[in-house]
């Protein structure tokens, strides 16, 4: 889980700071050396957090301490604003061409950095915004490369360009623009060709493609995992290509948390978005003051709202019923294979939990919480139910059970056990309908 490291060891010298009534310069000192330790240790930039620190602790030590606040929150806030400041405060969208102009995007980095896969989430994004998108396979040293481009973009919906890997990546690039013209894409996203290191050849071919191009946007995916490497790297590229935005990919890993506190702060350039995972829906904007509320052990509930919103595709009545049936007791069977297939989407409990405050980051903490074989065995004996016993759980007699569970390759048990259950919060959605209240009401209220 990303940042666990970094997030249980601020907390720890929070959870300190949070005992004392007052404090003094020393214990702001005392506290923001281990920070410094923890910033080091999840791999941040040495400069980075020598004037981290220095922010923080000026603004600790100052007045802003002194006006009765509870001291060791007031702290967290400053460490929260400096954190969200160092990753550039506000979020920063693809900067797009006015009007009906085409916008052309070349992605760049490592090979393995996730452009490929990044270009195709990218024009799922586009797509979603009402953009006509083509995707370019400039690859041609990865031979993969084009094939998994024109996967990803069937996969995706959107139109794909390739020439196969005999011609130069300028020309593939110059071909594709006259397709787009032809064939009405107002988003041109050109994928190239990585090496494992950085090497002149692979600037050159970029800077070429730049300079016979116009090229809107320069977007360098670096991998997440690699900490201050990505830093560097992304230095490297801004300096040879020039670049506008940086894909952090590959956040959903066990990363440390440097190149996210590090690389706007190091290359001035803004992370954009975040890849959460293989699929091509696992793309986030990235948000530096959620991010930092991440790193914190905050939780990032804004995220999963935004989460929950963007894979609901039941519509809004649908949704409204849901809610009054909720409220009635009247959830059945139906509506828990739906919520099920929802927190799929959303990338399952593990993934949802991770972003709630005081979870956020704790792997064992969530694999305790989650039993996923037992989240299966539950679906399998709602699966083996005919829809008419979905619907009306009280069908459900002796002979059905046993033939559900048969179906369901479970013991009897078990299914009697999962009944109950579900009777049981039935009876209690009755009784808490306040509780309920702000489910699926207006938006923004969960
Ligand atoms: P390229 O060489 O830069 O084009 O890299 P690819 O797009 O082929 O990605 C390399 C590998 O990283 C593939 O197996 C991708 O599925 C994987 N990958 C890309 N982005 C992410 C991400 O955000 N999370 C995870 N877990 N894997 C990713």
């Amino acid at each position: 889980m990303a940042f666990e490291s970094l997030t249980d060891k601020l907390q720890n010298v929070f959870k300190n700071l949070r005992g004392k009534g007052r404090l003094t310069e020393e214990d702001v000192k005392t506290a923001l050396k281990e920070v410094k330790m923890a910033l080091l240790e999840a791999d941040v930039n040495f400069r980075v957090v020598k004037q981290f620190v220095k922010s923080v602790e000026a603004r600790a030590i100052g007045a802003d301490v002194m006006n009765g606040l509870n001291p060791g929150q007031m702290v967290i806030k400053i460490v929260n604003e400096e954190m969200t400041a160092l990753m550039g405060s506000e979020t920063t969208e693809i900067a797009m061409q006015p009007g009906k102009s085409t916008t052309v995007i070349m992605m760049c980095g490592l090979q393995g950095a996730g452009k490929t896969t990044t270009a195709a989430k990218l024009a799922g994004k586009f797509k979603l915004k009402g953009k006509k998108p083509l995707l370019v396979a400039c690859d041609i040293y990865r031979p993969a490369a084009i094939e998994q481009l024109e996967i990803n973009a069937k996969k995706q919906n959107v139109d794909a360009f390739s020439m196969g890997t005999k011609n130069k990546p300028l020309d593939i690039a110059k071909a594709g623009m006259e397709h787009a013209q032809k064939n009405g894409n107002n988003v041109v996203i050109i994928d190239t060709a990585g090496r494992l290191h950085i090497d002149e050849e692979m600037m050159q071919e970029l800077q070429e493609i730049k300079e016979n191009i116009t090229v809107h946007q320069t977007l360098l995916v670096v991998d997440a995992m690699t900490g201050q490497d990505a830093v560097n790297v992304a230095k490297e590229f801004d300096e040879k290509v020039g670049v506008d935005g940086v894909i952090l990919s590959k956040m959903d890993g066990d990363t440390r948390g440097g190149a996210a506190l590090s690389i706007k702060a190091v290359t001035g350039k803004p992370i954009l978005y975040v890849g959460m995972g293989e699929k091509l829906s696992d793309l986030e904007q990235f948000y530096p003051d959620r991010m930092a509320g991440r790193i914190l052990g905050m939780g990032d509930v804004l995220s999963l709202i935004d989460k929950a919103q963007a894979n609901m595709n039941i519509d809004a009545d649908k949704e409204k019923e849901m809610a009054s049936r909720m409220k009635k007791g009247k959830f059945d069977f139906e509506d828990y294979l739906e919520s099920m297939k929802q927190m799929r989407n959303m990338g399952g409990l593990s993934s949802i939990l991770s972003m709630m405050p005081g979870i956020g980051g704790k792997s064992a903490e969530i694999e305790s919480m989650v039993d996923e074989k037992q989240l299966a065995h539950m679906e399998a004996i709602v699966l083996s139910m005919t829809p008419a016993e979905r619907r009306n759980p009280k069908l459900l007699n002796p002979s059905r059970k046993h033939r559900i569970a048969r179906g369901a390759g479970v013991d009897i048990s078990i299914v009697n056990r999962f009944i109950k259950q579900f009777e049981q919060s039935q009876k209690m959605m009755k009784q808490l309908p306040g509780m309920m209240g702000g489910f699926g009401g207006k938006k923004g209220k969960f």
